[in-house]
């Protein structure tokens, strides 16, 4: 997948912008607070299908603007294509390839990115919703079913712990409709589950041949799913009938609590090095080295899955990186297109393309 263009309008500090890319190593820098960041977050809400940053679309407008627009053309397998976002007032506005499309749903997984952000570096230490949020914006980019599941899964969610929570307080509910919740339930979590447990076996696979590369054979990396499904199964029905019985056979204390305590929403991935929680015993270098590989390694799996390559954003994070880890990433980074930001000409990066970041400007 190649990104060609990407054009701003009234973007964060970006009045008005068209970047064309390279297929390969392309790098945008500048000073501090020029707009570097701003157009990778532009990028990537066509990836993610909403900002990695912002926690609404009116922070994403100029401060002097009434909306935004944004948009990009780019490769893929199939050929040329093109997504927009337009937020003006109140209104949102998508188009794929010229033709309007209704929600955020349909556009996830057509443009395919992987992200590596400072904030990333944390993935290894902070709690379980950061490698719960990394698992879902990766996996919904290789299965758009995921993104309706999942949604699908949050709503009915919503709607047993309402039930929930009024018995808690000790109101009158029926037994019958939160049966029902958690029947519906128990089949969403179910495709979560199966979609979850393989994608960690295939990022398990790559994540660990890279970790090893970086420390040359030193480190072994394990990934381990932790979900409330026992058995370890991969069957998707065999899950439905594990969560029904898990949802049907807790209710008494999940009454007295007024919430769900039990499904994917409060799944973790557990990362091993050595057969050692990161978590707990991860160095810093240690944590920077397995990101890095859980970042390579997602963009192996989605070019497994789905046929190529997607866009490798980079923001800041080389820096950030020693020496030695900086020239992996470099070096093994051919035949894919990488999009780097940094506050200074790097010559280690052998950059097809060089654009510099000037308030909001690019040239
Ligand atoms: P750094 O090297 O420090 O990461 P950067 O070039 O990545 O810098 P950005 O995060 O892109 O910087 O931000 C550039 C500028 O955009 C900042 O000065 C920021 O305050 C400004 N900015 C952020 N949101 C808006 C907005 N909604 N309207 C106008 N300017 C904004
Ligand atoms: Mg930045």
């Amino acid at each position: 997948m190649i990104l060609k263009r990407f054009k701003a309008e009234s973007f964060r500090n970006i009045k008005e912008c068209d970047i064309s890319f390279s297929p390969g190593t392309n790098l945008l820098y500048g000073n501090n607070a020029q707009g570097k960041t701003n157009a990778i977050e532009g990028i990537y809400i066509f990836a993610r299908g909403k900002s990695f940053r912002a926690g609404e679309d009116k922070e994403l407008k100029n401060f002097e603007a009434d909306g935004f627009r944004i948009s990009i053309e780019y490769e893929d397998k199939n050929g040329e294509n093109s997504l927009e976002y337009a937020f003006f007032g109140r209104e949102r506005r998508r188009k794929r390839n010229g033709y309007g499309i209704k929600s955020v749903k349909e556009m996830i997984g057509s443009f395919k990115a992987v992200l590596f952000y400072p904030d990333h570096l944390g993935l290894v230490k902070e709690s379980p919703e950061q490698r719960r949020a990394f698992l879902n914006v990766a996996i919904s980019q290789c299965y758009p079913f995921y993104v309706n599941c999942y949604s699908d899964y949050k709503e009915a969610l919503e709607n047993r712990s309402c039930i929930l929570k009024r018995a808690s307080k000790g109101e009158y509910i029926d037994s019958a409709e939160l049966n029902s919740w958690s029947y519906s339930l128990a089949e969403y979590a179910s495709h979560i589950y199966v979609m979850r447990k393989e994608y960690i076996k295939k990022l398990e696979y790559y994540a660990e041949k890279i970790m090893s590369e970086i420390s040359e054979g030193k480190e072994k990396l394990s990934l381990i799913y932790k979900s409330d499904i026992k058995s370890d199964t991969e069957s998707r029905e065999a899950a439905a009938y594990e969560y029904r019985n898990i949802f049907t056979s807790e209710t008494e204390r999940e009454k007295i609590v007024g919430m769900s305590l039990f499904g994917p929403h409060r799944d973790d991935m557990e990362i091993l090095i050595n057969g050692r929680s990161a978590r707990h015993f991860a160095s810093q270098g240690q944590q920077r080295s397995v990101v890095l590989a859980l970042k390579l390694a997602e963009g192996e799996v989605n070019r497994e899955i789905c046929g190529e390559y997607p866009v490798f954003l980079f923001d800041d994070v080389l820096s950030e990186l020693d020496e030695k880890r900086k020239k992996y990433v470099l070096s093994g980074i051919k035949e894919r297109q990488i999009i780097i930001t940094g506050c200074e000409m790097d010559p280690d990066i052998n950059a097809e393309k060089i654009i510099e970041v000037s308030l909001g400007e690019f040239k």
